[in-house]
């Protein structure tokens, strides 16, 4: 949940004739990397953009002679990877991109609750939308005004046992979110990073990650009350203690 610094990462790229690629997956309409200097932009769109967790898609933003250049027939990798979305996947997702930008505000509105109120009980939460987050000043410096901070926050509980302790909790008794790996989704999606999307590494490059074995991320959805949100997510944080 650190903030990459892009203009800066931009100029060392440009400098040594580069192209700086970003992944933007986790802060669509959030941030715009082309405005601040990245050459190729790309996403999944199975996340935030499709939204409904029911299509895996993929895009890739660049210039024209760029893009051209991955159809060459000849020598392009796009003619060896396969460029071509599916019509009707590619369709759906389209009708989804008018209301992109109010489901990452709404994203964003409940992630920030979440995360002041995990604050508020005592927890070592990292949200780039709180001012104690070290990169708070650098993402209200790339974020475009008016779309908050993203979606996606994380909670360190110290071990396994008390990450799973909260969200068997959160997903069994309350049914404020599902236990998985996608994020982007409308309702609250919760994993154990170290035991699930990057447990391909060793405890020496997890610790070098900065990714403790009780930290959880939590991809905040927007549906149900707030209030009653909140008082699920305090439960569930209870429960884990
Ligand atoms: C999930 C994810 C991907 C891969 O996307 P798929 O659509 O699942 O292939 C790439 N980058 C980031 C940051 C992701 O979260």
């Amino acid at each position: 949940m650190r903030v990459a610094d892009l203009p800066a990462l931009a100029a060392i790229a440009h400098e040594h004739g580069a192209k700086l690629i970003v992944d933007n997956t986790f802060s669509p309409v959030t941030i715009t990397p082309a405005l601040h200097g990245a050459d190729v932009v790309i996403h999944s769109l199975t996340k935030f953009i499709n939204g409904a967790s029911d299509i895996i898609a993929g895009c890739l933003c660049a210039n024209g002679d760029f893009i051209d250049g991955m159809y060459d027939l000849h020598t392009g990798s796009l003619m060896l990877l396969g460029p071509t979305m599916d019509p009707r996947a590619a369709y759906e997702v389209a009708t989804r991109l008018p209301n992109l930008g109010l489901r990452m505000t709404a994203h964003a509105e409940r992630a920030l609750a979440y995360a002041k109120r995990l604050e508020a009980l005592g927890a070592n939460v990292v949200y780039p939308g709180l001012s104690s987050h070290p990169d708070y000043a650098l993402f209200r410096r790339l974020a475009n005004p008016g779309y908050g901070s993203g979606g996606l926050l994380s909670v360190d509980f110290g071990s396994t046992a008390r990450a799973n302790r909260f969200m068997e909790h959160l997903q069994n008794t309350e049914d404020f979110g599902y236990m998985a790996v996608s994020l982007g989704f409308s309702d609250t999606l919760m994993s154990a990073s170290a035991s699930s999307t990057s447990s391909e590494l060793d405890e020496g490059a997890l610790q070098a990650a900065g990714i403790s074995p009780g930290w959880v991320r939590l991809s905040a959805g927007y549906t149900g009350r707030l209030e009653d949100r909140l008082a699920q997510l305090e439960r569930g944080y209870r429960a884990a203690l």
